[in-house]
């Protein structure tokens, strides 16, 4: 598993937080903290990535319970849910 294979996405919803993006799922940041959860969360997904202070992986649960949502990557660089 690469450590640093993910994608930080800024969020316009929330200010300052970004979103994760890892093998094709996402995953949204828990307060300012460098955990991250399933965006699927709410649907009982327990799904949670742990960076390290340096931005590596250290710890990733990937036992999703549902398939990777389609993103698709802008010419703007940006990405949006299809
Ligand atoms: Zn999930």
């Amino acid at each position: 598993m690469g450590r640093f294979d993910y994608k930080l996405i800024p969020t316009t919803r929330c200010k300052g937080k970004q979103l994760l993006m890892h093998k094709g799922f996402t995953y949204y940041q828990h307060m300012f903290t460098r955990f991250f959860y399933c965006s699927k969360r709410k649907t009982g997904c327990l799904a949670r990535i742990k960076l390290d202070s340096d931005g590596s992986i250290i710890f990733a649960d990937r036992n999703h319970i549902h398939g990777a949502p389609n993103y698709m990557k802008l010419p703007s660089g940006d990405y949006v849910k299809l």
